[in-house]
């Protein structure tokens, strides 16, 4: 264990259970001293939610739907009251019916379009507008985000244009927010067995592709992204903002994989 976040506040939002990106990061930051909150929706979820809590000695527990403007209102009402400023952000938070994340993106409906953006891009934005004024002292907020913004990947969709947007939107809140000391960073991770990627048509198949092509040839843990989420976070990054980290066992970087055995 470290102390790199020793004296820090931060709202993790999106944790679902133990399989979570969100629960990656905040055992990283638990680990190196951080005071947590954590954020997660809807009663169904709270049973999961409360021992993974306890675990942590989180004891900030809130019931939040980024969709809905008074339910982000009464999330960021519980922090202020309770710590009066705050340190970072985690927005581990995306949704699209599953029915569009598979066969064929031209056939996305509007509607799932722009509950696919709401939740998964303008969320983001609108947890900022509130967080801005409780970053008192600075801050660092982190989103997350996959390569299917920047390349199309088999099923992804609706979501890759979504992520495209996110990524854009961290690019805007950095310049917005660097006056005043708050940096703004995503990670694009690679793929990882969580509930949100099970709705994602031929999943397995996307992970074994990873773990065959990437140049680590394996795939990332939620630990390995909480590790990189430390940094980001903590003021390890401090002259970091705006970026995007893949944190992908380098995938990103691979147009055409060399064969392994040269004799060919
Ligand atoms: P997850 O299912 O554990 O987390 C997704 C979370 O989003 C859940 O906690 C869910 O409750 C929450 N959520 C959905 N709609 C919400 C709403 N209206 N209000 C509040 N919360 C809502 O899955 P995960 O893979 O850990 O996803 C976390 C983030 O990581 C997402 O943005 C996802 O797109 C991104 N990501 C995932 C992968 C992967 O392969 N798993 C790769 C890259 C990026």
């Amino acid at each position: 264990s470290n102390q790199l976040m020793a004296g820090k506040r931060g709202l993790i939002m999106g944790l679902a259970n133990d399989k979570s990106i969100a629960w990656g990061i905040a055992k990283a930051c638990a680990d190196a001293g951080a005071e947590l909150a954590f954020s997660y929706m809807g009663d169904a979820f709270k049973k999961r939610v409360v021992p993974l809590a306890e675990q942590l000695n989180v004891d900030t527990l809130i019931d939040c739907d980024v969709s809905d403007p008074a339910s982000l209102d009464a999330a960021f009402s519980e922090i202020e009251e309770k710590w009066g400023k705050i340190d970072f952000i985690v927005h581990a938070i995306g949704f699209s019916d599953k029915n569009e994340l598979r066969g064929r993106y031209v056939e996305t409906s509007k509607d799932n379009f722009l509950m696919t953006m709401d939740i998964s891009v303008y969320s983001f934005t609108a947890v900022m507008q509130r967080a801005e004024k409780m970053m008192t002292d600075g801050g660092s907020a982190l989103t997350l985000t996959y390569y299917g913004a920047e390349q199309v990947m088999p099923h992804y969709n609706v979501m890759g244009v979504a992520k495209a947007a996110l990524e854009a939107s961290v690019k805007y809140l950095a310049e917005d927010l660097g006056k005043d000391g708050i940096r703004v960073n995503a990670i694009s991770a690679g793929p990882i067995k969580t509930l949100a990627a099970s709705g994602i048509g031929d999943f397995r198949y996307i992970l074994k592709w990873n773990e065959l092509n990437s140049p680590l040839r394996r795939n990332v843990s939620i630990e390995d992204v909480g590790n990189s989420a430390l940094y980001l976070l903590s003021d390890l990054g401090s002259g970091v903002t705006g970026e995007n980290l893949h944190v992908d066992a380098g995938y990103h970087v691979v147009g055409m994989k060399a064969v392994d055995a040269p004799d060919i």
